[in-house]
């Protein structure tokens, strides 16, 4: 049985998790930082990172009940990501690897969020409606690459609710307050923004925001904004569908909670003759389980492992960029 460890680091999760090649998960330790107010210091960030590192990957390893010696490979987030938090992972990953005499491979963060979805959902070969705080891309693979099909021109979708939510006192994270809400509105339309297969959603935002100054209802707005931003999602997503002749949709990210977006795109899927899946909503945020997968994938098709005296952090590592190795 091969085993493996992935750290994760790219933003504000610090976690480190044990995977089998069985793609079972033997365990999965995350710590997040947080702060009472403000946004994220990255070096803050960074600096609890390397606080809780050795603890958390000691955790991981004791409640996985495997051995340091037992380990096949060490694997870590290698991008995208905030560099600082990068870093860590990085020397960490690099320090066991060059203890223990194991290969090291990097893994990309986005990738992991895809394949740990199939992992979990045992889906084939789907098209990926990937909707978190920051990222909205459209995904799937073609020609031996995961190509984004259709992506935001602007702020992702959930950032684009929170940012609504914030300007009218909905707190933070605002998506699920917005779909409570959306329960009791009607219909105003709002500008419906797809420009080619690609998504914006600023404009969108705004136009809300201004409506309910001029006195519109929050009810009204949140469950207008979910319609009309669901709908292009829908839309891109049926669009890649059949530009692919693909069978399957997988939703992924924080914002696949909401159920009305999977309502909505179970529709879509079942007029085509498609099927539909959400990924476990626990597996939907940034943690480390993800990335040890990734990591197994890699290590059992490639054997083109990193130097330790050459590795580097990929801030800016977009997915079609990546070698997929592991689908045949
Ligand atoms: P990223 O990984 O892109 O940097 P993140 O880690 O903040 O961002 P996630 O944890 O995947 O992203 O998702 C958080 C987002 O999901 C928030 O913007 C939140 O408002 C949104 N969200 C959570 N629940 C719901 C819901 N029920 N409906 C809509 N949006 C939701």
């Amino acid at each position: 049985m091969v085993i493996g460890l992935g750290i994760e680091s790219t933003a504000h999760t610090f976690g480190a998790a044990i995977v089998n090649d069985k793609g079972k998960i033997l365990s999965n330790v995350n710590k997040t930082f947080t702060t009472e107010k403000g946004g994220m210091n990255p070096s803050d960030v960074a600096k609890h990172h390397r606080k809780y590192a050795d603890e958390i990957i000691l955790r991981a390893l004791s409640e996985a009940k495997i051995k340091e010696k037992n380990l096949d490979f060490i694997t870590f987030s290698q991008g995208p990501g905030l560099p600082p938090s990068l870093v860590v992972g990085k020397e960490k990953a690099k320090e066991l690897a060059s203890k223990l005499q194991i290969p090291l491979v990097g893994s990309n963060h986005i990738c992991a969020h895809l394949e740990i979805g199939k992992l979990l959902t045992k889906t084939k070969d789907p098209v990926f409606v990937f909707v978190s705080g920051a990222n909205t891309q459209i995904i799937a693979y073609e020609s031996e690459r995961y190509r984004i099909f259709g992506e935001t021109l602007d702020v992702g979708m959930g950032n684009a609710l929170d940012k609504f939510g914030r300007d009218i006192n909905l707190g933070f994270p605002a998506g699920p307050k917005i779909e409570e809400l959306a329960k009791k509105g009607k219909y105003i339309e709002l500008p419906y923004i797809v420009k080619g297969m690609d998504l914006s959603f600023s404009g969108i935002v705004t136009y809300a925001i201004q409506s309910h100054k001029k006195g519109i209802g929050k009810e009204d707005l949140c469950y207008s904004l979910q319609e009309t931003c669901f709908s292009m999602l829908t839309e891109v997503a049926e669009r890649a569908l059949a530009h692919c002749n693909k069978k399957e949709v997988l939703l992924i990210g924080g914002v696949a909670a909401n159920k009305r977006l999977c309502e909505m795109l179970d529709k879509m899927c079942k007029q085509r003759k498609a099927k539909f899946y959400s990924a476990p909503l626990k597996h939907c945020g940034d943690h480390a389980a993800m990335i040890a997968w990734q990591g197994m994938l890699q290590f059992k098709s490639d054997k083109n492992f990193l130097d330790l005296d050459e590795i580097d952090i990929l801030p800016k590592w977009r997915i079609d960029e990546v070698e997929v190795s592991w689908i045949k």
